[in-house]
Parts: structure tokens; C-alpha cells; sequence
């Protein structure tokens, strides 16, 4: 799962994008409205915190552009205390939720992760897929109940597949999904990834589609 955060000033954005990193997603900063505008238009994110006040175009015209121009993303925004007509705004906007300043940071993470859930159609914060169980609060994997250690690279690809079960994923969206953009990208590397993920679950649910990816599938499904 890939993250955009907009925000301006440099050491909130900086708490922000060190605790969505150690929360297991890969994160791009944004630190003017021009941009966030730019990424949030140009890359797939599962999710963008844009705060409102934004230098060069502030966050509603950013939201307004995105939403034009048919970006779907679940995006939160933040807003200035008390500022419920920024609440107001944002929402007409296309905002998907709000929180705002200042935050607990617990409360902005589960937020988001409940958005990345409803946005890939999981109402609740536990994915399952066979014996594979994806604790989506806690950022765990665990296979019959046993916890399965894994790396980042390793989480973010089979967080990103339980999310879209059932649905193949290319090796070209599993890379946008799981680096941030100043990654050096190897879309090789995705396929080590889904070989050491088949080693660590101990099951071959991951499924690899000739020529178009991989999809993972309940195992009632497998032929
Ligand atoms: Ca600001």
C-alpha cells in the first residue's frame, strides 16, 4: 500500500510520513499544493492526507483538480481546529474523511486504514484468504494462527494482493504499489518477493497468471 501526504510544514510531514513508514506503507511527501497536485494525478496511491492549507494551491483546489480529472482515491484531509466550514469545504470537495489539527497520530492512522479497507471493498480490519489472515490494525500475517515474519517489501506486496483478492494484479501495479517514487524500481524484484512470500506462507494461494500477474485465490477456488 502507497501513501501520498501533503503537508507543509516539514516536521509534522516528516512524523507523518516516519510513522506511515513504520506502519508498513511505502510514502511519498509532498510539501506544496503544486506538487501534491502533480503526484496525486500522476501516481496510483491507496490513499493521500492532504492538509487544506497548502502553499501554491491549497488543498481543496488540489482535491477539486484530482477529483475532475477522475482520480477515486480515498483522500483524508486535515483541517485547522474548530474550522468546521474547512470540514464543510473539504467534504464537498471529495473528501472521504477528515481530522483535525492537532491530531493523535493513532487516531489519523486508523482512519486511513479504514479507508484503504472500504476503498477495496473490506468492512472489517481482518482480511482473510484460506489460512492466510491479514490483521490490517496490527499490520500482521499469520497462517493457521502462526505468525509469519515478514520484510516490508514482503508485507506491502501480500498486503496489496489479500486487499484485491481474487483480482490478478500485474507486476507493473504491484511495483506502484508497493515503493514510494524515489525508489529505484526493479519489477524483477516483485517476482522474488512472490517466491520468498510462497516459502514464507508455506501455501500456494498466490497464483501466478501467464503473461498478466498474479492473483490470489481462495483455495475453494483453485481448480
Ligand atoms: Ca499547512
Amino acid at each position: 500500500m502507497r501513501l501520498l501526504i501533503a503537508e507543509d510544514e516539514p516536521e509534522l510531514a516528516q512524523q507523518l510520513k516516519d510513522a506511515m513508514t513504520q506502519a508498513g506503507y511505502a510514502v511519498d511527501l509532498a510539501l506544496d499544493g503544486e506538487d501534491a497536485c502533480h503526484l496525486g494525478s500522476t501516481e496510483p496511491y491507496d490513499a493521500v492526507v492532504l492538509d487544506l492549507g497548502l502553499p501554491l494551491m491549497d488543498g481543496i483546489q488540489v482535491l477539486e483538480r484530482w477529483r475532475r480529472a477522475g482520480r477515486a482515491m480515498p483522500v483524508l484531509v486535515l483541517t485547522a481546529r474548530d474550522r468546521w466550514s474547512d470540514k464543510v469545504a473539504g467534504i464537498d470537495a471529495g473528501a472521504d474523511d477528515y481530522v483535525a489539527k492537532p491530531f493523535h497520530m493513532a487516531e489519523l492512522q486508523a482512519r486511513l486504514r479504514a479507508l484503504i479497507r472500504r476503498a477495496a471493498g473490506h468492512s472489517s480490519a481482518e482480511i482473510a484468504c484460506g489460512p492466510i489472515r491479514l490483521d490490517t490494525n496490527a499490520a500482521r500475517v499469520s497462517v493457521d494462527g502462526e505468525e509469519v515474519r515478514l520484510t516490508g517489501h514482503e508485507f506491502r506486496v501480500l498486503a496489496y494482493l489479500m486487499h484485491h483478492k481474487g483480482r490478478v494484479v500485474s507486476r507493473m501495479e504491484l511495483t506502484e504499489h508497493i515503493y514510494d517514487q524515489d525508489f529505484d524500481r526493479d519489477s524483477n524484484t516483485i517476482e522474488v518477493f512472490i517466491g520468498r512470500l510462497r516459502k514464507k506462507l508455506g501455501t500456494d494461494l498466490i497464483e501466478t497468471v501467464r503473461g498478466l500477474g498474479y492473483r490470489l485465490v481462495e483455495p475453494a477456488d483453485t481448480p
